[in-house]
């Protein structure tokens, strides 16, 4: 009997899964559920979404973009100023033919983007950090898991899919979202290397079909659920709704390390004729000469040219020096420290990490070698035991010094057993943090030295007012006068000793006269 064009019952479906599950074991995992007509769920999926409004409003110039990841994002600059021209360019234009269906997209080549640049730099990051101004749905993967052969669903359009989950079924929104791929590099297959793996080549070329444009069905031909909701729904309604996203406006981000791919740059620089010997010397670190990267060297990487040829947009991130993982730490939104912050909060703790020991926490980071994530990997290490005994104990304050940093358990054992000690230090903190304030609030640098420091913290513990009334009390006069002697010496650095906390008006005074007389030498 021909059964090919039959649409098989219920029961011989459920036959067919046993012996699914039976071949595949573990692998497979069918889910199936029958939908009736007039549910939510169904109501849902009916709805035409094509006479819906649009669903994104998009009016921001390439400085907007800029200054917002700038809060996010430390270093990076000229990866931050590609990337804000290239998303204007991409969704203005996807505005324009959204408001007019004629606009012809053949002039227009979509500003997909190759980004190179070392591990934890900030790569998703920058990107993740867009999709969330922009409101567009956002999906990661890395590009090895497509080239495993025998990986259960590993289909390049599964990316679009997971865009429609990501916009919680909004097809449209979908349609407007940003992919991500990471690891790219690994699927590049340089013809001098023999016996690499070639499906990396299949795989650029499932991305490059993706990449230009192409309609992906929402039901995956070897999703053994969707289909048999495809068949359900068939049975029900003697037709299949088709559920399609089209790629057209989806923005493609891969990006990598490239390592290899300086080599490549040299060697062309080298071998032009023009002579670039000059130009190769200028150039300090890997990041210069990613900068002249151009899509021959990809192409000589290992990439086809088509593939190449729709990623126009070259993008570069440097790697992160120990001053930028510290400002990282110290100024960007999201930092780690404001997690940790958080989470001892969260016990009615107020952790407060000094400048000494953020910096040290840099410098840990920067020997790991993976970037800002070896920022969380050292926090995590220095601050486990913390995150578990002082929940349970009765500090209520305690500073991440630079000893913490160095000797955790030693620090939280003295902590624990001391309670000055953790006090004095706080209080220290306090202190410091007052010096940083005074210069947020008059433009002028206090510091009291380590005599007039112990003097304060002393009168702290002992008297029970805080450093701040401390300080406030000492210094009435000083944001006056300090401005005086500013503006007759330009002095705004001031060191306060021990004089100062025992006779602050008499000292005041005496370097406001120091000032004029300096005035009127000259
Ligand atoms: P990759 O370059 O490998 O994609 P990520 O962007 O995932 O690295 O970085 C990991 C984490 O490190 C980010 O989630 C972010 O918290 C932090 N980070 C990395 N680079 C930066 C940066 N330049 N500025 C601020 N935070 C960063």
């Amino acid at each position: 009997m021909n059964t090919e064009n039959k649409i098989p019952t219920f029961e011989e479906i459920q036959k067919d899964i046993e012996r699914l599950k039976q071949k595949y074991g573990d692998r497979m995992d069918v889910k199936f559920g029958i939908s009736h007509p007039g549910t939510q769920q169904d109501k849902r999926k009916e709805e035409p979404t094509t006479d819906k409004a649009l669903e994104l409003h998009f009016d921001y110039k390439p400085k907007d973009i800029k200054a917002y990841l700038d809060r996010y994002v430390i270093k990076q600059d000229s990866a931050k100023k590609a990337l804000s021209i290239a998303i204007c360019d991409h969704y203005n234009h996807v505005m324009e033919c959204e408001r007019n269906p004629k606009v012809r997209d053949e002039e227009y080549t979509k500003q997909n983007i190759i980004m190179i640049g070392p591990t934890g730099v900030g790569k998703t990051y920058l990107i993740r950090t867009l999709a969330k101004l922009i409101g567009v749905p956002f999906v990661k993967a890395d590009a090895t898991k497509f080239s495993e052969t025998g990986y259960v669903g590993g289909n390049v359009e599964d990316l679009v899919r997971d865009l429609v989950t990501q916009a919680n079924g909004d097809l449209r929104l979908a349609q407007y979202g940003i992919i991500y791929l990471d690891e790219v590099d690994k699927i590049a297959t340089p013809s001098n290397i023999i016996g690499r793996d070639v499906s990396g080549r299949g795989v650029q070329m499932g991305l490059l079909k993706l990449m230009e444009e192409t309609e992906v069905d929402l039901r995956a031909t070897y999703d053994i659920t969707s289909q048999m909701q495809a068949v359900m729904e068939f049975q029900q309604k003697g037709k299949v709704e088709k559920q399609i996203v089209n790629t057209r406006h989806i923005l493609f981000i891969v990006s990598g390390a490239f390592n290899g791919l300086k080599d490549i740059i040299k060697k062309r620089l080298n071998q032009s004729r023009m002579g670039f010997s000059a130009e190769i010397q200028s150039k300090k670190n890997e990041a210069d000469y990613f900068q002249s990267v151009t899509s021959k060297d990809f192409v000589e990487f290992g990439f086809e040219p088509e593939f190449i040829g729709r990623l126009p947009v070259h993008v570069v991130c440097q790697e992160l020096s120990v001053d930028d993982l510290y400002q990282i730490l110290k100024h960007s939104e999201d930092s780690i420290i404001k997690q940790y912050e958080n989470s001892f909060r969260a016990y009615g703790i107020d952790a407060l990490f000094s400048d000494e020991g953020l910096r040290h926490i840099a410098e840990k980071a920067y020997e790991e070698h993976t970037g800002a994530r070896g920022l969380v990997t050292v926090c995590e290490r220095i601050l486990r035991e913390f995150k578990y005994e002082l929940p349970s104990s009765s500090v209520r304050q305690f500073v991440v010094t630079d000893d913490v940093i160095e000797n955790p358990v030693n620090e939280l054992q003295k902590l624990l057993q001391e309670p000055d000690y953790n006090k004095k230090l706080v209080i220290q903190e306090q202190i410091r943090r007052y010096e940083v304030g005074f210069f947020s609030k008059h433009g002028i640098t206090i510091k009291f030295d380590s005599d007039a420091m112990s003097s304060i913290t002393e009168q702290a513990m002992n008297n029970g007012v805080t450093p701040q009334q401390i300080c406030d009390d000492i210094l009435r006069s000083y944001e006056h006068g300090l401005n005086l002697i500013k503006k007759n010496t330009g002095q705004d650095d001031f060191i306060l000793t021990q004089e100062v906390i025992e006779n602050p008006d008499k000292v005041l005074e005496r370097w406001i006269r120091d000032s004029y007389s300096q005035k009127s030498k000259g």
